[in-house]
This record gives C-alpha cells, structure tokens and sequence, in this order.
C-alpha cells in the first residue's frame, strides 16, 4: 500500500452554484496516484504540492458529509453532485478507504441527488450493486483518451488498462447504468488524428457507451516562484521525451494561453460531432442538463 497521509476538512461539499437546484463536486481524496502527465491538477492554481501521487485521505469524509447535507438539503431537494472533479475517487486508496462507496451509499440513499462519477479505474465495478439499485440517478463518465496502449503509457501510467475501462462502459451499460466516456483531455497533435479518434469512438460504440463529451489540454505554468514543476513543464519534458518534433507545434497553438486556438477547436470539434454521427453516439448524451456548469471541470 502506497504512503499516504491523514487530513481533516471542516467541509466535503464544493458548492460551485445555487440555482433552483444544487451543483456541487466532492473529491473524497486530495491527490491521485494515477499520476497521468497531462493531469490539470498538478497546476499551481489547484495544489501546491510537489507530487500529487501523495494522497490525502479526508478521514472525517462522511461526519463533514452528513453536516454539509443538513445544511443544504431541506432549501435545495434536488440537484446534481459530482464525484471525482480533482481526483479518481476509484483510484488504489479507494479499495482500502472505502470512502467514494460511503459517500455514494448516502447520498443514494438519503437524497434525491443526481450523482455523476468520473473514473479512469476498473474498481468502478465493485460498487455495481449500489448503482443499479439506484440506477435513474446515478450517470458514470469513463474517462478514455485513445486506444493506442503505446499513448497509454506515457501519459495515463497507473490508471486501469485501455481494455479493463471499455470493460467497465461494456459492463455497466449492460446492467442499465448509464455510462459514457469522457475524451478528456484531447492531446493535440497526438490523440486527435482521425484514425485514432475513429478507433476510439468504434470501441466504446461496441462497448455500447451511452454518450461522448471531449475537451482540450490545458497548460498552466506556475503563478508564483513555488518551487515545483509547473503542469506545463511536467508536459512539457513529457513531449521532450517522447514527441521531441511536436514542440515547436505546441508553441504556436497554444502561444501564451491555456488552452489551444479556436480555429483547431473548431476543426476538432467537427471531426469527433462526424465520428459520433458515423458511429451513432450521442454527443453529452441525454442528461446534459445534469452535467451542470461547465466551470465544476477544469479541463
Ligand atoms: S485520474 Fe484524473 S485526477 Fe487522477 S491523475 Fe489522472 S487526470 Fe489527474
């Protein structure tokens, strides 16, 4: 079992919005050692830390939980809570800690929330039960970039195999979940040529993966003097590495901004809305409304 550490949070709940409905994102964990290199997370503006791979366990998760529920719940009923915004909540700690399935265990069953979970892990699969007792609430976004295992491993290290997450969209489908796949985030120049983003989507259509949603690496360097790689250098030295001839591509796409320019976006866009049409998946799939304010992600 990897090192990790203790923490106390006076709250769980991150409450990005008040509508007549409630939008709020829990992160069970701080950190995650799935450690993928394109992870926005690393970013100053999201942790300070040196190494994400250390994780925090919030051991007074479900006490904090309960507090923030009875704050909320009676003026806001209805909603939307999302799992898993900053880190896998599915990630190796949770087959330990437990605390993703107590938290999803309570809400379930005392709210009429809508629960959306992000993953890239096959541990999904352990909590199958819970989600098809309470299947018309709960939505499952399995993250997956490419189907090219080479691509995997340079940038998605520890997370599940390419194979084990088509198993996971395949298995839940089939047992009346809903469950899509998350392109998140698109790698320019590396995971947006056409053959690979058409291998995708064929191999989740045939896992029968209800919808699609993609979005583009962002690249954040450091706001202050910190002392630590920023999420653009860690990328960075990954492309020195791996993609040493794409550099000079990615300084002019992204120039001095975040994300890439719109006129790739747009070409982007327009190739994955045709693939979805060729293979008949939806595009954000039938509860778009649930997926909430954009701004909850950060991708
Ligand atoms: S699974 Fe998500 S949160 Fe974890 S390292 Fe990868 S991108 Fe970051």
């Amino acid at each position: 079992m990897q090192d990790v550490e203790f923490v106390y949070s006076k709250s769980i709940l991150n409450l990005e919005k008040y509508n007549s409905k409630i939008y709020a994102s829990i992160n069970p964990y701080i950190g995650c050692s799935h450690l993928c290199k394109y992870c926005y997370v690393q970013a100053e503006k999201y942790s300070k830390a040196n190494d994400i791979s250390k994780v925090k366990i919030k051991q007074n998760a479900i006490e904090v939980l309960i507090k923030d529920i009875s704050k909320y719940i009676s003026r806001y009923p209805e909603g939307v809570i999302y799992l898993g915004t900053s880190c896998d909540p599915y990630q190796p700690v949770e087959e330990k800690f437990n605390l993703s399935q107590k938290i999803l265990s309570i809400l379930l069953q005392h709210t009429f929330y809508n629960i959306h979970i992000f993953t890239k892990s096959k541990l999904i699969l352990r909590d199958i039960e819970l989600f098809k007792k309470f299947s018309n609430r709960v939505n499952i976004s399995i993250t997956l970039i490419t189907t090219d295992n080479k691509i995997k491993k340079i940038f998605e290290p520890n997370a599940s195999s390419i194979e084990e997450r088509i198993y996971c969209i395949k298995t839940l489908t089939s047992q009346g979940i809903k469950c899509g796949v998350a392109i998140m985030p698109i790698l320019p120049y590396i995971t947006d040529k056409d053959e690979v983003l058409s291998n995708l989507l064929y191999s989740v259509k045939t896992a029968n993966c209800n919808y699609i949603w993609w979005d583009y690496l962002t690249l954040r360097n450091n706001l202050t003097d910190i002392k630590k790689l920023s999420q653009k250098q860690v990328y960075y030295n990954l492309l020195r590495v791996h993609f040493s001839d794409l550099i000079d591509k990615y300084n002019l796409l992204y120039k001095n901004k975040i994300t890439p320019n719109i006129n790739y976006k747009k070409i982007i866009d327009k190739k994955i809305i045709n693939l979805s049409k060729k293979y008949n998946i939806p595009i954000n799939g039938p509860c778009w409304e649930d997926f909430g304010p954009s701004y909850l992600f950060n991708y």
